[in-house]
């Protein structure tokens, strides 16, 4: 399985890997169709978010839509309704995506 994973990045460069990654989390995103939570990042519904981890899978970790993980939703959650985000320009190096287009 290394093996086939290390064939894997070696022969499709990482821009497309990076673009095959996101189509499949869009792929997945039409089984967890559904009411139960809440992405504050995207504002789309799921009947739970995806399980992420190369190692360790975290469960109810990764928004299908918008790929946010739980970290990128607190930090939205406290940068939406914070004073900081009207009051000062915030310079965040290597900014999650979806938090950079807001
Ligand atoms: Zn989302």
């Amino acid at each position: 399985m290394k093996s086939l994973k290390k064939t894997y990045q070696q022969t499709i460069p990482q821009n497309i890997r990076a673009k095959m990654h996101v189509f499949f989390f869009k792929i997945r995103a039409v089984f967890v169709i559904g009411n139960k939570v809440e992405c504050n990042c995207c504002n789309s519904n799921f009947s739970r978010f995806l399980d992420f981890g190369d190692y360790k899978k975290r469960k109810n970790a990764i928004c299908p839509n918008c790929l946010s993980l739980e970290r990128t939703r607190m930090l939205w959650l406290f940068l939406k309704d914070s004073k900081y985000l009207k009051e000062k320009t915030i310079l965040q190096f290597a900014p999650f995506k979806v938090i950079e287009k807001k």
